[in-house]
């Protein structure tokens, strides 16, 4: 099964000398030690790896005797960060897959993996993995390619495919379905016949994923340059309504956004993940906002804070995002109340950048008026008074009148006042 591949085409300036270093440490003390996953896929693509992770069979603890600063990190397993210089080479131990006598403590009810700690041989470590381009090995002092499971045929044709059974491998961790769509959408892989046709009947697995772990697998989706076609795929294969509520008409918003964010991303500016969440839940959060009964609506809980608490219980939200995500929905009728108060108080609000680009995707989807967004383009580079007394009369006192009125009421009834009627998102 084993096939030693010597003719490959990785570029050895690409490989790390700092990973190439601790593989060789490791060799010295009578360890076996490979580059694997993520960056030896990608070497053989031709592409930059982001990371070096290095497989062995030295425990843990062995790893620790060889090399004086390491940390140990992981939730579900123990792996070692070896740090040399300014890089840190992640080294885990082989592991084995799970075998159908390993019932409890491993496995849930379901079929899903609790645990799997178990460790094993380089051949038993490839077959646990996931795809068979994530399982080749490089071994770079004889400069050539393990492979177990046929991954060199899958990265010559383009090809990502599922180790073993696909309906077994998505029940064991749901996790992979989204995995498969964020390769896809990251190298261009094609999905395996096989591999494709399992995520409809177990998507709903992922359900039972820990939210705080999708949240995780969220920013890898939509934050690391390829969010839009990554988007695309999850359409296409039904699984943003298991992700988020997202109503048909909010799609034009989110994918604006995440355009502007994979935009942000090759031009190396910041990207944050709360911008995304304020783009993915905006138009449930208008659907929130909707007057209901006027009755003690003082006292109702924040619509925002309704929103993104029933996110949470699928895809977690740190607290920090989360108010990010308040403030940037709670500036959007500030924006359309041009008051010289309210202007220059949201023109000093921290959030203030971040809002006006939310904005500016909101009039490209027709969710907001041209005139608004060139508005605020303005009033970041001249004097705003002179900018208000330009605006049509009235205006102002028209927002004036609405003062009063319970705050989210406003909100909400200034957005539809600045769209010139209720919100309609343009497909
Ligand atoms: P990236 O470039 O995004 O880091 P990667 O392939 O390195 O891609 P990681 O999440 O860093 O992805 O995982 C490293 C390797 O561990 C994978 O290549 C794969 O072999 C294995 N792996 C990770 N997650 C799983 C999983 N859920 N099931 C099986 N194998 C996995
Ligand atoms: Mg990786």
């Amino acid at each position: 099964m084993l096939k030693r591949i010597t003719e490959h085409d990785i570029d050895r300036a690409r490989v790390s000398e700092k990973a190439v270093a601790v593989i060789e440490k490791l060799r010295d003390a009578g360890f076996e030690a490979y580059l694997v996953g993520g960056c030896v896929r990608d070497l053989l693509l031709g592409q930059v790896p982001k990371d070096f992770d290095v497989a062995t069979d030295a425990t843990p603890d062995d790893v620790r005797q060889v090399f004086p600063r390491v940390r140990l990190v992981g939730r579900r397993f123990r792996i070692v960060h070896v740090r040399m210089g300014r890089e840190i080479i992640e080294v885990s131990t082989f592991r084995r897959a799970l075998s159908e006598e390993d019932h409890e403590p491993h496995f849930s009810d379901e079929g899903m993996i609790l645990r799997d700690n178990l460790y094993g041989t380089v051949d038993q470590d490839a077959f646990r993995r996931d795809f068979t381009v994530n399982a080749l090995y490089y071994d770079p002092t004889a400069d050539v390619v393990l492979d177990y499971c046929g991954g060199m045929k899958d990265i010559a044709s383009r090809t990502l495919r599922l180790i073993g059974d696909p309906k077994t491998r998505f029940r064991e961790d749901p996790v992979r379905i989204l995995r498969a769509i964020r390769f896809s959408a990251k190298l261009g892989l094609n999905l395996h016949r096989d591999t494709e046709a399992a995520i409809a009947p177990m998507c709903e697995m992922l359900n039972a994923i820990p939210p705080a772990r999708l949240f995780d697998e969220f920013t890898k989706l939509f934050l690391t340059g390829h969010g839009e076609r990554a988007f695309e795929l999850l359409s296409d294969h039904e699984l943003v309504e298991i992700l988020f509520p997202l109503p048909a008409h909010g799609e034009a918003v989110a994918k604006l956004a995440l355009a502007s964010t994979d935009h942000r991303i090759r031009e190396h500016k910041p990207v944050t993940p709360g911008f995304l969440i304020a783009a993915f839940l905006w138009q449930e959060y208008l659907d929130h906002l909707e007057p209901t009964s006027t009755l003690a609506s003082s006292q109702q809980e924040d619509p925002a804070s309704t929103v993104i608490a029933a996110q949470q219980s699928t895809i977690s939200i740190p607290r920090r995002h989360g108010w990010f995500v308040r403030d940037v929905w709670h500036l959007q009728p500030l924006l359309a109340n041009r008051t010289s108060r309210n202007v220059a108080r949201v023109l000093a609000h921290r959030r203030f950048r971040a809002a006006y680009d939310f904005l500016m995707i909101r009039c490209a989807t027709g969710d907001a008026p041209d005139e608004l967004g060139e508005w605020w383009t303005k009033a970041q580079t001249v004097e705003t008074d002179e900018l208000l007394r330009e605006l049509p009369s009235g205006r102002s006192r028209r927002r004036r009148r609405r003062r009063g009125r319970n705050r989210r009421r406003r909100g909400a009834a200034d957005m539809s006042v600045a769209n010139g009627g209720p919100q309609v998102v343009e497909q």
